[in-house]
């Protein structure tokens, strides 16, 4: 599981006590400007065991940006993370080729994901939302859900119901790792 675009005090904490419950441990690709914003919700990622990405610190679309401001926005993300390489997601999935080959200088791993929640998406009913996300994970799926007020409703209906069925399935639930 993959937590994109916190942290943020009105979504995060819950989440964390919610994967605390069923012993699950998860991958948080976090933009930079949260948490300068919000270090303590940071530091609780950390403490919970959770795995750090990097998801620039402004969120940028990498094809509306410059290569030198993109690879300047990743810096200063890892700067407040205080983490040298590692994990890196692209916001929305997409940059230039040209970041592609910087980033990989920077970073060990580009995590993209086979299952997007869409928990984001206001005119997706929480009960569809779960139905798909449940009908797509498998074994070894990396799936993303976003900490954000934006799929709060989403969320909250959707990740205690897909941590239960998966867990009742005898799944576990792993940070990735470089
Ligand atoms: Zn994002």
């Amino acid at each position: 599981m993959t937590f994109d675009d916190g942290p943020v005090p009105e979504v995060t904490p819950w989440v964390l006590s919610v994967l605390a419950d069923f012993k699950a441990r998860a991958t948080f690709f976090v933009v930079g400007e949260n948490v300068k914003k919000h270090p303590e919700v940071f530091r609780r990622i950390v403490e919970q065991g959770h795995s750090i990405g990097n998801h620039t610190y402004n969120h940028l679309k990498g094809w509306k940006t410059g290569d030198k401001g993109y690879l300047e926005n990743c810096r200063k993300c890892a700067e407040v993370l205080n983490q040298e390489g590692g994990l890196f997601r692209p916001p929305y999935g997409r940059m230039r080729k040209s970041q592609i080959k910087e980033v990989l200088k920077m970073y060990e791993k580009i995590v993209m994901w086979d299952v997007l929640s869409y928990d984001f998406d206001k005119l997706l009913s929480p009960e569809v939302c779960l139905k798909k996300v449940l009908r797509k994970s498998r074994e070894g799926s990396i799936v993303v859900f976003h900490d954000s007020i934006k799929a709060k409703d989403n969320l909250e209906f959707v990740l205690p119901r897909f941590l239960e069925a998966f867990s009742n399935k005898e799944f576990v639930f792993e940070p990735l790792s470089v």
